[in-house]
């Protein structure tokens, strides 16, 4: 095997755990073990093209940290918003790509490999990669998702792995199923929310209410209810601490509000995050998706194009509450507790709400009585001081 030599450990008393061992002979350099094994794939699934004559034109996204001093990934962002993910054998190349990124330079890469194995078309670059400077590119740089939305996980084919970032709140108490130990938890992105069952070793790796990003977890379809969920694998599954999202997150969608704690403080709404509002369909109430300048919007579920009208706008708002205990939070009011703020300042015959409408009641509004729920910080009811 080229001096190469692989070694397969696994453990009786540890199933989920599997070790794999690789022997180099010295004239082996690192990356080759890595560039071999990828050129042979790629070589039995080749396009035709030679892969020396390819070139990447567009953006670098999201470069990720070197994994296990071997390689690291970033997403590349070509013509049309589509996004190719990238694996760099070269840890070296790291600088290059990372400073690329942070200048948000349009750019161009020749010498890769495309990886047409499991249907991705992941970019394999190895240490003779060559990326540089490319300022006739013809389109603009865009936002990015550096992973999948919760929302779009619903749409992936079950048993998929897939990779998410989502705050994880809602951990229920250990459970055994046969031998094992399992937690689930709801996992809240700004799209979506969605159960997740964590097995052994993952349950101590994580704690309530902080956010990570979850790398290849499967998707899962519940048999009794439908319902669409994610499950750590036994193989491939890593969990890492991020940074908290900046929007707002989605509300739960399990109906068993027992399980969320609420607590009823006297507050004021000292500022406006932020006013957002979507539109409702109007014959299946599914959210739509709102695309800027379209005169008419069609539903993603019951495909009905429709006019949009104010009566099926709903609005949403984050603003920051100083309590009376001189600590302040940032909290999310959706349209039931707007409701009754415009109740308490008797605009019930309010025709149509507006943002500026919003503005001026939520910062008009004297000190009431906040219930929400510690979790998500969403806002259940707002009531009038005793
Ligand atoms: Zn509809």
């Amino acid at each position: 095997m080229n001096g190469v030599e692989l070694t397969i450990i696994k453990c009786m008393y540890l199933p989920h755990l599997t070790i794999i061992g690789v022997y180099r002979s010295p004239k082996v350099p690192v990356t080759q073990l890595f560039m071999d094994d990828f050129s042979k794939q790629t070589a039995t699934h080749s396009t035709g093209a030679p892969s020396s004559s390819q070139e990447f034109v567009g953006y670098i996204h999201n470069v990720s940290a070197v994994y296990n001093e071997k390689f690291f990934q970033c997403q590349l962002q070509g013509r049309d918003e589509s996004v190719t993910r990238a694996v760099c054998f070269s840890p070296s190349k790291r600088k290059i790509f990372a400073d690329f990124q942070d200048k948000k330079s349009p750019i161009k890469i020749k010498r890769f490999k495309v990886d047409t194995n499991a249907n991705t078309s992941d970019l394999l670059m190895g240490h003779d990669v060559i990326v540089e400077h490319y300022p006739e590119l013809d389109f603009q740089r865009s936002q990015i998702q550096s992973s999948t939305t919760l929302l779009s996980v619903k749409s992936v084919r079950v048993g998929q792995h897939i990779t998410v970032k989502a705050k994880l709140t809602n951990m229920s108490k250990q459970q055994k199923a046969g031998d094992l130990t399992l937690v689930n938890c709801i996992l809240l992105d700004p799209t979506a929310s969605m159960k997740m069952v964590l097995w052994e070793n993952f349950i101590n790796q994580v704690e309530n209410n902080r956010t990570y990003i979850f790398h290849n977890v499967t998707v899962r379809k519940d048999k009794y209810n439908e319902t669409i969920y994610l499950n750590t694998a036994k193989y491939g599954t890593e969990i890492r601490l991020t940074e908290d999202f900046t929007e707002i997150l989605a509300v739960p969608l399990t109906q068993d509000t027992t399980q969320f704690v609420s607590t009823t403080v006297e507050g004021e709404i000292m500022g406006i995050v932020s006013i957002n509002s979507y539109f409702s369909c109007f014959k299946c109430k599914k959210k739509l998706e709102q695309s800027t300048g379209a005169a008419y919007l069609e539903c993603k579920n019951c495909h009905m194009k429709q006019k949009l009208k104010p009566a099926s706008q709903h609005w949403y708002a984050q603003v920051m509450v100083q309590f009376s205990d001189e600590k302040s939070l940032e909290l999310t009011l959706f349209e039931e507790p707007i409701k009754q703020i415009l109740a308490i300042q008797n605009q019930k015959s309010q025709p149509t709400l507006t943002r500026d409408i919003l503005t001026n009641s939520l910062l008009n509004l004297p000190a009431v009585n906040f219930t929400y729920n510690t979790t998500t910080k969403v806002v259940l009811k707002i009531a009038q001081k005793e």
